[in-house]
């Protein structure tokens, strides 16, 4: 059988896959965006043509590109994203934001894949234009971001208790809850084929939330939805179950944990505490669970790093960069290297109905990135000093660290 030659081979990798039926192996070999083949050095070689190029990895470690489900774009964003090897980035999305992404898509500069969502009271104005040009795999709108309530940092995400620092204030729910009817919003984006993707963040909000998708979901006889919690933050304990019950996404941020949980229980004290950042009760609920940075985050002198590294070493330690507090903030809460990773590739992709990213397998889109670590074995720790060597994107190299020569 004559093979069609390749256009790029990686080979001698530790190269982890994400297909729990065949973690790892030595060969990715690609032909144009996609990857036509995943396993053994001496099978990759059958697709070695004149114009192959060949990369030797030297056991360099090597998995899908990392889908960051929750950015915000700024001047940055873009560079950024390759240096860490993101290859898809979903973004809450301003006018000015779709512009500039469509601007760099035109100048073909776009070195990340963008999936972007509108205000979901104000994609009507903008989806034509949003929709122009932009069905392909490198920008995209299938969802619309909502929002229930505030934020935790400034006592706005609203709960079913006063919180413990501010007695008589439950929260404020946000200005599209009280003007506008959400349930309403939500039929009216789906109706365009548009996925609700609601923001929130104390117990009530989420209690909120989770009634109204329930209605819709139970009305609109939807089967697969996918239908999406951002933040999910502090759940009431008798919800963690309706994330399974109706097949919902949760849309997490681990490095919030870390850098919340210095002031949490000030604000919300010890019990509520124990819903807050679970991702372990959330996914062994049936949520599928999705990372995301939220960079660069509220303050700008201050943002969320990017670097998904820190998003998993958050989830995998619940401890600060410094390694506080000892064996992490409510530790059974933690989750697997394993697990993290699938958070920041293959679950967000599934979450938005893009089955073709996430793992290395043949017939996927060609997103990988090379690091200087094998992170799955190692030490925590470690994931603090892993560099980004290589990020392909599409099948072409878009990011190359100063230091890697292969
Ligand atoms: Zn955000």
């Amino acid at each position: 059988m004559v093979q069609p030659a390749a256009d790029l081979i990686l080979i001698n990798g530790r190269i982890w896959t994400v297909n729990r039926r065949m973690r790892w192996a030595e060969s990715v070999v690609i032909r144009g965006d996609k990857i036509i083949f995943v396993g053994s050095a001496s099978e990759a070689k059958i697709y070695v043509g004149d114009g192959t190029r060949i990369i030797d990895l030297r056991g360099n470690f090597a998995m899908p590109g990392f889908n960051d489900a929750h950015v915000h774009f700024d001047e940055n964003l873009i560079a950024e994203a390759k240096k860490y090897g993101i290859t898809t980035i979903q973004d809450i999305s301003i006018p000015q934001s779709i512009q500039a992404y469509q601007d760099l898509l035109r100048r073909d500069e776009l070195t990340v894949r963008v999936l972007i969502r509108p205000i979901l009271t104000d994609w009507k104005d903008l989806i034509a234009e949003i929709r122009h040009g932009v069905a392909n795999n490198f920008l995209k709108c299938n969802a619309v971001k909502g929002y229930i309530d505030g934020m935790m940092c400034n006592n706005t995400a609203v709960f079913f208790e006063e919180y413990k620092n501010a007695p008589g204030n439950y929260g404020r729910y946000h200005k599209m809850m009280i003007e506008c009817d959400m349930e309403n919003l939500i039929r009216e984006a789906l109706s365009a084929g548009l996925t609700p993707h609601i923001h929130a963040i104390g117990d009530k909000a989420n209690n909120v939330l989770l009634n109204i998708y329930k209605n819709v979901i139970n009305d609109m006889r939807i089967v697969v939805h996918r239908f999406r919690v951002i933040h999910a933050q502090v759940v009431y304990p008798s919800d963690f179950k309706k994330f399974g019950e109706l097949k919902l996404v949760a849309e997490v941020n681990p490095f919030h944990c870390i850098a919340d949980m210095r002031w949490m229980e000030e604000k919300i004290g010890d019990q509520r505490c124990r819903g807050a950042y679970a991702f372990r009760t959330l996914k062994k609920n049936g949520a599928l669970l999705c990372f995301g940075s939220d960079y660069p985050g509220p303050d700008e002198s201050n943002p969320y790093p990017l670097n998904p590294l820190l998003g998993i070493y958050a989830a995998v330690t619940r401890q600060t960069l410094e390694g506080h507090p000892e064996g992490g903030w409510f530790p059974e809460e933690r989750l697997t290297v394993e697990e993290a990773i699938e958070a920041y590739t293959v679950n967000p992709a599934i979450a938005s109905f893009e089955e073709n990213k996430g793992t290395l397998d043949a017939g996927k889109l060609a997103d990988i990135v090379v690091l200087s670590k094998n992170i799955i074995s190692a030490e925590p720790s470690t994931l603090l000093e892993t560099e980004t060597l290589l990020t392909i994107l599409a099948g072409d190299i878009v990011y190359r660290s100063p230091e890697y020569i292969d």
